[in-house]
């Protein structure tokens, strides 16, 4: 894929961001807070047992930020408790440039990889995952 491809699904999830609503103070299960860039996110999980049916989220933040946030509710759609915990370190750890994921197992988050080499955006590309670790443990 090239580079121009992923700026148009990063741009699209950014404009037109998945899972994003307005969340009710009680409803949230974990935040995140990116100073450096002024991201903030708030995660709401809906889980039931061991699995998690949904992620929704709302905030503001930069275009990284939004886009990987609501790649990550696509992400989060109907999988294991377990699936979902070792996705966001491996997502998280592909980020840092620690470890390889296929284009397959990334779906669009594909489209952030060539942010892996500016270390100020990769915290914004983590910040919702980081939050998911957050809600989830
Ligand atoms: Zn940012």
């Amino acid at each position: 894929m090239s580079e121009e491809l992923y700026r148009e699904i990063l741009i699209d999830h950014y404009k037109q961001p998945r899972g994003f609503e307005t969340l009710q103070d009680d409803e949230v299960s974990a935040e995140g807070d990116n100073p450096n860039c002024g991201d903030h996110i708030r995660l709401k999980v809906d889980r039931e047992d061991n699995t998690i049916n949904g992620v929704t989220f709302d905030g503001k933040g930069c275009a990284i930020c939004m886009a990987s946030a609501s790649m990550m509710t696509e992400k989060m759609h109907h999988i294991e408790l377990s699936e979902a915990t070792s996705f966001s370190d491996d997502f998280i750890a592909f980020m840092r440039g620690e470890k390889d994921l296929d284009d397959e197992e990334l779906g669009d988050l594909v489209a952030l990889q060539g942010v892996r080499q500016y270390p100020m955006r990769v915290k914004c590309a983590t910040l919702s995952w980081h939050a998911l670790r957050k809600a989830l443990s």
